[in-house]
């Protein structure tokens, strides 16, 4: 009855982007069709700390768990720690028995590029000839290597952040340029993943035909597009109870702004076929809070495969 205890780098061994692409794509069309079971995030706001910690469980197609995850945005510059680290528990729904305790932290960045690039496959024109990233951050790794995956090698990497220095080390990675806000919002496919309060990206500067995928807002205040582009464009959200809340559409929702009528369908809900997705919109805009459905199919899929390879220390809790 041993648990399986797997490190960050177990979890990068055994996670490949395409088979996080897949195992994602499946948990929203599950979350469109109603097959999911995932109850609002519990947020542990800790304001004198300067963060936040969340509980996230989900069941989904035979695994259920829960991820303990944060924000704290001042962690690299104060402690040297990344603002986002998470651990998650993944328990077999038959009995309970906690199957993996695992890194969440590489986990969570998987599954946030893998949202991003199933809602830039489905929701997009076409395949983009330039893809912008306003935010060069953790997230951006992962946004750019899940839009490789699904579109190849195929466009320019456009690197804007409000630290030259981080745009110019993603950019080098990336093998990418460094370009102002502006021309990064102007790319064909737009990832937004900043920590951002106030809107960083302007409605001038998003073409016709783009898609934006608005990644930073996954909390109460936090805002990175102008609302004209959210009004101008079509939203989808991620989850409604979560979005509303916390994604990029609720500081316009409570300005009166963006009015609920004007979002259009939750990702789900378009890969399931209820809804349709890009078909006579000016601008799509995809607005992810990160959903607890992700992180349990991408954990099924590390533990499947730590079993598979046998990777990761045993360790047995109730002995
Ligand atoms: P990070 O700290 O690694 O990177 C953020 C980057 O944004 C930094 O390089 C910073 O310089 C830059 N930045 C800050 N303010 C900016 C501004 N006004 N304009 C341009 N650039 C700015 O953080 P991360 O781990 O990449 O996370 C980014 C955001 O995404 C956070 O808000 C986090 O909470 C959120 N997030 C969302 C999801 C989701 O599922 N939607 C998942 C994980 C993280």
């Amino acid at each position: 009855h041993a648990t399986i205890l797997l490190s960050r780098s177990d979890v990068q061994k055994l996670l490949s982007m395409e088979a996080a692409i897949a195992a994602v794509e499946a948990a929203f069309t599950a979350h469109g069709e109603g097959r999911a079971l995932m109850p609002p995030k519990v947020y542990l706001e800790l304001d004198a700390y300067h963060g936040d910690l969340r509980a996230m469980p989900a069941y989904v197609d035979g695994a259920a768990g829960v991820k303990w995850v944060n924000s704290h945005p001042e962690n690299p510059a104060r402690f040297d720690l990344p603002s986002v680290m998470g651990m998650y528990i993944l328990s077999d729904p038959a009995t309970a028995l906690p199957l993996a305790v695992m890194d969440a932290t590489l986990l969570t960045a998987v599954r946030t590029g893998a949202a991003a690039a199933i809602a830039s496959k489905h929701l997009s024109a076409r395949a983009p000839r330039t893809v912008g990233f306003v935010g060069c951050g953790v997230q951006a790794r992962t946004l750019l290597e899940a839009h490789r995956a699904v579109y190849g090698d195929t466009f320019e990497v456009l690197c804007a952040d409000v630290s030259e220095h981080a745009a110019r080390v993603f950019a080098e990675e990336a093998r990418g340029r460094v370009v102002s806000l502006e021309e990064a919002s102007g790319a064909d496919v737009v990832n937004a993943s900043t920590p951002a309060r106030a809107p960083v990206v302007k409605r001038a500067w998003v073409k016709d035909g783009a898609h934006v995928n608005a990644i930073g807002a996954d909390a109460h205040g936090k805002q990175e597009l102008e609302p004209a582009i959210l009004v101008d464009g079509r939203v989808v959200i991620d989850d409604w109870e979560q979005a509303t809340h916390s994604g990029e559409v609720n500081v316009p929702l409570e300005t009166g702004e963006l009015r609920r009528e004007q979002i259009h369908a939750t990702l789900g809900e378009v890969l399931a076929g209820k809804r349709p997705g890009r078909e006579g919109a000016r601008i799509t805009v995809f607005d992810s809070t990160g959903l607890a459905v992700q992180d349990v199919a991408l954990a099924r899929v590390v533990h499947a495969a730590a079993r598979e390879q046998g990777l990761g220390t045993s360790f047995d809790f109730f002995r």
